[in-house]
């Protein structure tokens, strides 16, 4: 075997490893022998001990021992092989619907044998069906395994116990030349009980681990020995996010002053005063924005708490140092309901506004495109089109994307790159834009300091003044007809509505059916109101100019897919059914339901479910119901869906974990936290090792 490091060989240096074997084990991540120390097992079944018959649980897997007392075959439904067997404690049975004749000569009465199955309830009292058993031999000693048994991940056509072979090759040579540690021996933190594991320790017990292993904690992933790894798996993360924010802060930003005389015209013709959460993170940004150091910073604020008018406030001061702002947007509605208000906003101060999504082709595209890169367009408004590389902008100082947990961390990265200097059409001195990330997610503190380790957060913590918080009624489809009469009533009052028809799969087609058909099945139930239909499957055209005669009042009820989901903002609409509400997250649900209750009247959300409703289901419509702050909700849907629901895109597409779980490791996020930034100053030679030992395979984190 060459010297040569573990990370750099490849498993085909393994005894028995051939070109085809090589395939199969690269379809699951295996290339080099590190991966194999890394390629850790699913579960483990304890083989090391005997256990009494007497003792035996049901639902467990055991191996136990014993006499046969009687051997059968019974005729039921089916044939099957029925043995019973019996130690000193108890006895059991085995029985087997697959048997030759040999195998039932053997199974004698007075033989012994040895069991390895899981025990289960049946007619009997404790049963194993199909157990794996040997006969015992009572002149030599019947060796038990001295390891539990792991069970690896596997793919079609590698055993079991092939991996478990080259599992162990790759173990023996850890021997020779062990594995590097990168995390510093000396660590001012808490988490000295998951760093009490070397890795190596811990990497050889999750392998091989020895008799007496507490398996219900291997089984939960709370073993010392994984949360090392856990840990090691969540600060290279970690040091990923915060090497990105170094490389970018290392560059200059235009230093943008606050203008007060713009920044008073700007407020005077709001029409409203800024709530003081408005205030406050609106000052955090201005301050960042006056420094040379590009700004990263998230704000975080509960739908309708008003994040528009915050991030226009940006826009503005970064326009009165004759730099250009863009704002994009994740839908076309969304960015076409930014334009009206920017419009509204900076039109009269002078301000020109350019305006890009995909669906503006040919002349018109290149007239804004001239305006973006001439810098004739000040502020720049538009869906990922924005993104694209024909996209340059003359002197971008600020870029700001809303609701960005639609959007992955790369699109953001793309962003930014359009201010990049390496970019020759970057800007002019070469300077990097500031940029500002809205979400409407709360995400919990601990989760946001690990997904968004880059940025710094502000939080909008509160409403404007006047609103009610929405009523929210969850009621089986069996009251529909209620429903329609409790729309009908609310429109005659001048009311507004939305009906808003859900489906689980991700099918724009199917979806724009569902709603069709309820679209059409409530225009006949209700023949006095102006119903409109929108849906993703419209002409961008068309869905904008049915959500300005929804705005202008000129339709009553609105029926929609999941379309309306973000952002969309008309204050007249005070009424919100949501069908097969069941089915959806909870974030998901808070979204849709932050569309009513933006006016002064008091708003309601009726919560239309199938019936029977799962425990889950339930609790997650009752606390629908119970509360209407973003952030408890976010929590609860941490709790029963996962960090991938809460954290959207940005977990799912870019933070594939593989050993550490956010929501079963939340409770170190934070002393990852602090490690990775005492790394970062105290141990920057590690980092970098760190992070491609454990991003290999996602190194944009390391090169963006
Ligand atoms: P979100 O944070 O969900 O993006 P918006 O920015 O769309 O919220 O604001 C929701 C509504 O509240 C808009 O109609 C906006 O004009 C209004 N609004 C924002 N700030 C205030 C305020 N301080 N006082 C009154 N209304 C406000
Ligand atoms: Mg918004």
């Amino acid at each position: 075997m060459p010297k040569s490091s573990l990370d750099r060989l490849t498993i085909e240096t393994l005894r028995g490893v051939g070109p085809q074997l090589a395939i199969k084990l690269q379809k699951i991540g295996l290339y080099k022998i590190q991966d194999l120390l890394f390629h850790l097992p699913l579960r483990y079944i304890d083989r090391t001990q005997i256990t009494p018959i007497g003792a035996v649980q049901p639902q467990t897997e055991v191996v136990i021992e014993g006499e046969v007392r009687a051997c059968d075959t019974v005729f039921g439904r089916r044939r099957s092989l029925v043995c019973r067997i019996q130690d000193q404690s108890g006895t059991t049975t085995l029985r087997f619907f697959h048997f030759n004749r040999a195998q039932q000569d053997r199974l004698q009465p007075g033989v012994l044998v040895r069991c390895f199955g899981e025990a289960r309830r049946g007619k009997s009292g404790i049963e194993f069906y199909h157990p794996e058993y040997q006969h015992l031999d009572q002149t030599k000693a019947n060796k038990l395994e001295d390891t539990l048994t792991p069970i690896y991940p596997a793919t079609e056509g590698i055993t079991q116990s092939r991996i478990r072979d080259l599992c162990a090759q790759a173990l023996t040579l850890l021997d020779q030349q062990p594995i590097v540690e990168l995390l510093p021996s000396k660590l001012n933190s808490d988490l000295s009980r998951q760093l009490s594991y070397s890795l190596l320790d811990a990497l050889r017990l999750l392998h091989n681990p020895p008799p007496g292993t507490a398996l219900h904690l291997l089984a939960a992933g709370e073993h010392p020995a994984q949360q090392r790894l856990a840990a090691e798996e969540l600060i290279a993360h970690n040091l990923s996010l915060l090497r990105l924010r170094q490389k970018i802060q290392r560059q200059q930003a235009p230093s943008l002053l606050e203008d007060h005389k713009t920044k008073t015209l700007f407020l005077k013709q709001l029409g409203f005063q800024l709530t003081t959460a408005q205030q406050r993170v609106s000052a955090e940004i201005s301050t960042d924005i006056s420094s040379s150091v590009p700004m990263l910073r998230l704000v975080q604020g509960d739908v309708g708490s008003g994040k528009t008018v915050v991030a226009a406030l940006a826009a503005l001061q970064a326009i009165a140092n004759g730099k250009q702002a863009a704002l994009m947007a994740p839908t076309e509605i969304l960015a076409e309901q930014h334009r009206v208000n920017f419009e509204q906003w900076l039109q009269p101060l002078g301000i020109r506004i350019a305006w890009l999504t995909g669906k503006i082709k040919g002349k018109a595209r290149d007239v804004q495109l001239a305006a973006i890169a001439d810098g004739t367009a000040q502020m720049v408004i538009g869906t990922h089109a924005l993104f694209q590389e024909s996209v340059s902008f003359k002197d971008l100082g600020l870029s700001i994307i809303d609701e960005q947990h639609r959007f992955g961390v790369h699109q953001r990265l793309a962003l930014r790159s359009k201010g990049f200097s390496e970019d020759p059409s970057a800007n002019i001195d070469g300077s990097a834009p500031h940029q500002l990330i809205m979400t409407a997610t709360p995400i919990p503190r601990t989760l946001a300091m690990s997904a968004y380790a880059d940025l710094d957060c502000s939080v909008i913590d509160e409403l404007p003044p006047g609103r009610t918080p929405v009523d929210t009624l969850v009621l089986s489809n069996l009251r529909r007809p209620d429903v329609i009469e409790r729309v009908r009533a609310s429109c005659i009052n001048g009311r507004q509505a939305y009906w808003v028809c859900t489906l689980i799969e991700e099918s724009d087609v199917l979806e724009a059916q569902a709603a069709e058909v309820t679209a059409s099945e409530l225009k006949l139930l209700l023949p006095e109101l102006s119903i409109g239909l929108i849906h993703g499957r419209l002409k961008p055209r068309e869905k904008l100019t049915l959500m300005e005669d929804f705005k202008a009042g000129k339709i009553n009820l609105l029926v929609a897919t999941t379309v309306i989901e973000v952002g969309v903002d008309v204050p007249n609409a005070s009424l919100m059914i949501i069908e097969n509400s069941e089915r959806l997250g909870l974030s998901q649900l808070h979204q849709l339901r932050g569309r009513v209750g933006r006016g002064s009247q008091a708003s309601h959300c009726v919560l239309l479910y199938s019936p029977p409703l799962s425990g889950n289901g339930s609790a997650r419509l009752k606390i629908m119901r119970e509360t209407t702050d973003g952030f408890k909700i976010s929590e609860k849907d941490l709790e029963l869906r996962g960090p991938g629901e809460v954290l959207g895109t940005r977990q799912t597409g870019d933070m594939r974990l593989h050993i550490a779980d956010l929501q079963r490791d939340a409770h170190m996020l934070p002393q990852i936290k602090s490690i990775a930034e005492q790394m970062l100053i105290n141990h920057p030679k590690s980092v970098d090792p760190l992070i491609r030992r454990w991003l290999g395979h996602n190194q944009q984190y390391a090169q963006a």
